[in-house]
């Protein structure tokens, strides 16, 4: 990955910043809630239709100490952040997790599991890429499996990963959104055929909210 600093994603101290915000949960378990979003870049896994692509050159963005990202989420009344990336295993995010509980904030991850995780979660989201499989820890600590439907290969790899989670992790399908009218069909009659699976939608979309 381009100018991608080891010794700072070991710290953890500083992080590249694509985007922080305050908005609701759009996708899976906690759809619908409100939550301050922390995008950090740096990803080279490479899915095609990916929505975050400015995220993958994490020198693009800033280095941004985890101090004020923290302040930045207590300036709003969000109870939960969620960290997303790119791919946020990449980074060192137990400093990060460390000063969020410090101010009872919960901590949520979405990540498609490249590396073994560390930090302290309350929620962690494994959308797991086929391209990329992830790290074999995250099957276990996973309290969700989000898995995206771009085409019919992804029902298999979606069954492949269901099949190695931990038996507490709730299961999702989600279209990816370009593809959303051709693929909804599909999803529907498949939740019905498997209804171990549930339907993630990005609501946020719907809702024209980030
Ligand atoms: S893992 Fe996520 S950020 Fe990385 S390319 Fe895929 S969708 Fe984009």
């Amino acid at each position: 990955m381009k100018n991608f600093d080891e010794a700072i994603a070991q710290k953890g101290l500083e992080l590249p910043l694509v985007e922080e915000f305050y908005s609701l949960q759009g996708e899976g378990y906690h759809t619908g809630k409100a939550a301050y979003f922390i995008r950090i870049g740096g990803c080279d896994i490479g899915c095609r239709w990916c929505d975050s692509k400015m995220s993958w050159n994490p020198s693009l963005h800033p280095l941004v100490s985890i101090d004020v990202i923290v302040s930045n989420a207590l300036k709003t009344a969000a109870n939960a952040v969620v960290v997303t990336g790119g791919e946020p295993s990449l980074f060192n995010l137990k400093p990060l997790t460390e000063k969020l509980k410090v101010h009872k904030i919960k901590t949520f991850i979405e990540t498609a599991g490249a590396k073994p995780l560390t930090g302290n979660w309350d929620w962690i989201c494994l959308s797991p890429k086929r391209q990329s499989p992830p790290d074999e820890s995250f099957y276990k600590i996973a309290n969700e499996l989000k898995v995206i439907i771009y085409d019919d290969e992804d029902y298999h790899w979606a069954e492949e990963v269901a099949s190695k989670v931990n038996k507490d992790c709730i299961l999702y399908l989600q279209s990816e959104w370009s593809r959303y009218e051709q693929n909804i069909p599909a999803i529907v009659n498949y939740v019905k055929a498997y209804p171990k699976w549930n339907v993630s939608l990005q609501a946020h979309k719907f809702m024209h909210i980030p």
